[in-house]
């Protein structure tokens, strides 16, 4: 199987002004270095705490921010080599869909228009055979075809998370980013969702890049995970083998807060302690030696570099 997204080295770095003449005087490394692919038609997953550079790293391989270095390549066009009518091309072809609907679908419009527009505006289609498509799309994602007649305002959480889906698959991309698309809904709706982007992943044959800091969800839908830590990826693994056994204790973490349902499986919570730190000034050596708990001397003055203890599986740990 050939990969849809390639992701290499991937760096986004913001800079940092002071000075009466707001001179750069440093840059913050949102992401530092993430390489991952992902083949057609399956999920890749990025995980880690809020802070951890997963949305900005999202955003970047979409180019709403421009990388700062690395190489995004999408069915093996360089995303970086593209301007103007390329690369408006290629943004029909990746879509996002965000945690909060409501910051994506304007209120003033009809739901039938907010479906409509991606279709007129990239040229697809507009009148009659457009509203065929609507119409198509709203019965994919499990929506009425007269709820097109209705606000944004009108429609519950995880209704408008399914116009919000339904939008960013009008134009048929082949990549969606969907970043924590589930974590502003209850429970059973987060279940509902994740189904629907399930069935619509093998229906479409899409592939996507699913951001989220819940573990639980990420089980569910991802082949194969990234775990960040403060801009880099930390741990890279099949969803399987990392949840069997995570390697890196900062993955090791993560999952010790996930619930299992076989008792003989179930693990003590490791807590870890501070937040994540600043990226503007990050630690020296390996930037999670401040919280982890097996951190041993080399930790605090050598960066682990990536190891590849199986084949297709990373971890940047000086424990490998
Ligand atoms: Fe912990 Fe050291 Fe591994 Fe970093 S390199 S995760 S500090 S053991």
């Amino acid at each position: 199987m050939s990969a849809l997204l390639e992701v290499e080295g991937l760096q986004k770095h913001f800079p940092v002004r002071s000075g009466v003449f707001n001179r750069i005087t440093g840059a913050i490394r949102v992401v530092e270095g993430v390489s991952f692919s992902v083949d057609k038609g399956k999920t890749f997953a990025l995980v880690g705490e809020s802070g951890c550079g997963k949305t900005t790293a999202g955003r970047t391989i979409l180019r709403l921010h421009e990388p700062t270095g690395g190489s995004v390549r999408l069915a093996g066009v360089d995303l970086a080599a593209l301007e103007g009518e390329g690369l408006r091309t290629a943004r029909r072809d990746m879509q996002m869909v965000f945690q909060n609907p409501f910051g994506s679908l304007n209120p003033r419009m009809k739901v039938g228009k907010l479906l409509e527009e991606p279709l007129v505006v990239h040229g697809i289609a507009s009148g009659k055979r457009a509203q065929e498509m609507v119409d198509a799309m709203m019965e994919k994602v499990g929506l009425a075809a007269e709820f097109g007649r209705r606000y944004p305002h009108q429609f519950s959480g995880g209704q408008r998370q399914r116009i919000a889906i339904a939008r960013a698959l009008m134009c048929s991309p082949k990549l969606v980013i969907a970043d924590e698309p589930v974590s502003a809904l209850d429970v059973s709706i987060q279940s509902q969702i994740l189904n629907l982007l399930v069935d619509l992943r093998t229906e479409l044959g899409l592939t996507y890049v699913f951001i989220s800091h819940d573990l639980n969800v990420v089980r569910r839908i991802s082949d194969a995970i990234g775990v960040m830590y403060l801009g880099r990826l930390v741990e890279r693994a099949e969803t399987g083998a990392l949840y069997e056994r995570p390697l890196h204790p900062y993955s090791e973490a993560l999952l010790s807060a996930v619930p299992s349902l076989e008792p003989s499986k179930r693990k003590e919570r490791i807590i870890l302690s501070g937040d994540v730190p600043n990226p503007a000034s990050p630690p020296p050596g390996c930037v999670f030696h401040p919280r982890c708990p097996k951190a041993m001397e080399v930790c605090r003055r050598s960066v682990p570099p990536d190891k590849e203890p199986s084949p297709g599986r990373l971890v940047a740990c000086h424990l490998y």
